[in-house]
């Protein structure tokens, strides 16, 4: 589902003050994979999570998304493959302060144009999937940060897109709370077959995952297969 070819990206490209971040990167991803990104502060993690994310493009190289080469696309069509095919769960939640939980969730819906009576229904019903039925009316500032992460969860899950793309889920997060997400995670992953990308530094995270991708300067240092995945924090 994803094919990236010799991929190159630089911040600033042509200035003085060039940065080349992704050098060269080579990746494919099946559908229904479970895999991490690890590497120092950095590295490139987030670039090319967000490039994968159509957040962010790139310069040279290829990067073909279920079929669609991303390249060059205006912004109207990069919205629309991003919201019908990414959901996205973030360190620090992202989630907008002065709406309740249930619109939160709904929101992709709005962005593809679902009514509302339809994208609220449907939002109950992935809170109450995550076990946040009960706080449908509550703001994110009235939750804990594992609640809030369920609530980001259920907002990547809503438009049944085909990827998740995690920038380090855990990072918030206390060692209980964060087990409980990736357990969540991988509860996803396997019963709706959603293919989960998780760019982390944490080893236990990583650990926990099929396939761990080793980013280093912006280059691919290892891509190995976990025989034996733990949830183990
Ligand atoms: P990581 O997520 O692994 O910590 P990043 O992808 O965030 O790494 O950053 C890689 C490098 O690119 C870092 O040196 C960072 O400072 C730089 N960088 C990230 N975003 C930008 C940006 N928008 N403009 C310029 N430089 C950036
Ligand atoms: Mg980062």
């Amino acid at each position: 589902m994803i094919k990236i070819r010799n991929l190159n990206k630089t911040y600033n490209l042509g200035s003085p003050n060039a940065l080349h971040v992704l050098k060269g990167i080579d990746m494919d991803v099946k559908g229904g994979e479970f895999l991490s990104i690890m590497g120092a502060s950095g590295s490139g993690k987030s670039t090319l999570l967000n490039v994968i994310g159509i957040l962010d493009n790139y310069d040279t190289g290829e990067y073909i998304l279920d079929g669609t080469l991303v390249k060059g696309l205006s912004e109207t069509r990069a919205a629309e493959l991003r919201n019908r095919k990414v959901g996205f769960i973030f360190q620090s939640f992202n989630l907008i302060s002065f709406k309740n939980a249930m619109e939160n969730v709904a929101l992709p819906l709005y962005y593809n144009g679902v009514p509302r009576k339809k994208r609220n229904a449907l939002a109950m019903e992935y809170l109450e999937k995550l076990g946040l039925g009960e706080h449908a009316d509550h703001l994110p500032n009235e939750l804990s940060g594992g609640q809030k992460q369920r609530v980001a969860i259920a907002r990547a899950l809503i438009s049944r897109p085909s990827i998740i793309l995690a920038d380090e889920p855990t990072g918030a997060l206390d060692t209980t709370t964060s087990r409980e997400v990736i357990e969540i995670m991988r509860d996803v992953n396997l019963k709706e077959g959603i293919t989960m990308l998780i760019v982390t530094h944490e080893a236990a995270v990583a650990k926990a995952t099929d396939r761990v991708i080793y980013l280093r300067d912006g280059k691919i240092e290892s891509d190995k297969h976990n025989p034996n995945p733990v949830i183990e924090f």
